[in-house]
């Protein structure tokens, strides 16, 4: 064998997911993990139900229809005029993806050309810089500065060169939980039709929203629906981040130009449970009202506990994340802090700094997760409390 590496260029360094290392090591040293983001008690039952009826009624377990089928592409259009006004085809405008995160691909792979320009906010979810980079394309970052998190606009006007093609966005934002407000959203609008920007959203969190603050898709403001790729997911709204249930929605020629890359992807996943989440969607409003205000109560107990652990605390708008500056307790370096962490208390956490290209902004933050049950937040707040700033 050669000694040229395996891995390509585009992907060097890029070889094991943060997520997948943290989950690893929570596993081999038995620590709490509020690395992960994903839920430790499953959605709801019926839903669950609905999954297994479809499995044993034999409803889904061969390949599903490409673009999905027809009562969940049916179901994200009335969640989508439901929840934001919005109106889509569901036969032409919707299109069902393996979760969020291949959405996400296909829209990059299919919108980008080798040398195009992505302008994103960094810190990025870690799909991004990898998706942006199998398509040839540039990463622009839009650094997100502590303690607020919000985007410098003036900043992103400068960053527009000819070569941008696209805005990736992600409102409620993780890891910071900073949701975009109508007066940013409204400037992001302008700029993106000012320069003829196509925009991809990733919404996955649009319903982990806590008052004041609310979500607006950027596609329903002026100019955008035509230019924007909205995406969104199941996993989080729902509980059921095995499933890998997502979708995205636009015009017919951006959801045209989206298949075209899905279907050479997985082609079609998850037959089964499109059943079920076409169900999940036409829940009432209490179901989406009663999960905000319970993730709203657990971001509250371990914020506080942090902040009596010695953590800064920046208190997220939106998201199951709390991102924290670990300066306080003299520590300089937030991925050897996570590494050693199990050792220290027993909890994991992620490095908020392998999300930055400019690894000054996030040296010391970290990542915690509060979509678990309460005792399992208490016991992790009182490990953390063993911790001396
Ligand atoms: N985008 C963001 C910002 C996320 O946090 C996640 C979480 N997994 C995804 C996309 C991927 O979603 P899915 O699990 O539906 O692929
Ligand atoms: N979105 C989840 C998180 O941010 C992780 C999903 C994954 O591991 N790809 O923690």
């Amino acid at each position: 064998m050669s000694d040229r590496p395996l891995l390509n260029r585009r992907l060097a360094g890029m070889g094991t997911t943060i997520f997948a290392e943290m989950s690893a090591l929570a596993t081999a040293t038995g620590s709490i993990n509020l690395g992960q983001g994903f839920p430790d008690t499953d959605g709801p039952r019926e839903i669950a139900q609905a999954a297994a009826d479809a499995v044993l009624s034999g409803r889904g377990n061969q390949y599903p229809p490409g673009p999905g089928i027809p009562e969940l592409r049916a179901a994200v259009a009335e969640h989508q005029q439901r929840f934001h006004g919005l109106g889509y085809d569901p036969d032409t405008e919707v299109l069902v993806t393996a979760g969020a995160t291949e959405a996400l691909a296909a829209a990059l792979l299919a919108l980008l050309e080798p040398g195009d320009e992505v302008i994103a906010f960094e810190p990025f979810y870690d799909s991004y810089a990898a998706c942006i980079a199998m398509a040839g394309a540039t990463r622009v970052p839009l650094t997100l500065r502590a303690p607020s998190f919000r985007p410098d606009l003036d900043r992103l006007r400068a960053l527009i060169t000819p070569r941008t093609r696209l805005l990736l966005l992600n409102s409620p934002h993780n890891p910071t939980g900073m949701v975009l407000t109508g007066e940013e959203l409204a400037v992001i609008a302008e700029l993106a039709v000012e320069h003829d920007l196509l925009v991809v959203t990733d919404e996955v969190y649009e319903h982990l929203v806590f008052a004041p603050s609310t979500h607006r898709p950027l596609a329903s403001f002026p100019g955008m629906r035509e230019r924007t790729v909205c995406v969104s997911s199941a996993g989080k709204t729902f509980s059921f981040t095995g499933w890998k249930v997502g979708w995205v929605t636009g015009t017919p020629e951006l959801v045209t130009a989206v298949r075209a890359a899905k279907q050479y992807l997985t082609y079609v996943s998850a037959g089964p449970f499109q059943y079920a989440v076409a169900d999940a969607l036409r829940l009432p409003d209490s179901y989406f009202a009663d999960f905000r205000a319970d993730l709203q109560r657990k971001r509250d107990l371990l914020a506080s506990g942090l902040r009596a652990a010695g953590f800064e605390v920046y208190e997220p708008q939106g998201t199951y994340f709390i991102t924290t500056d670990i300066a306080p307790f003299g520590e300089t370096d937030a991925y050897a802090f996570c590494r050693e962490l199990p050792a220290r208390c027993g909890v994991v956490a992620i490095p908020n700094s392998v999300f930055y290209d400019d690894k000054e902004a996030g040296a010391t933050q970290v990542r915690f997760t509060f979509c678990k049950r309460d005792s399992v937040l208490q016991e992790a707040v009182s490990r953390l409390q063993s911790l001396t700033p």
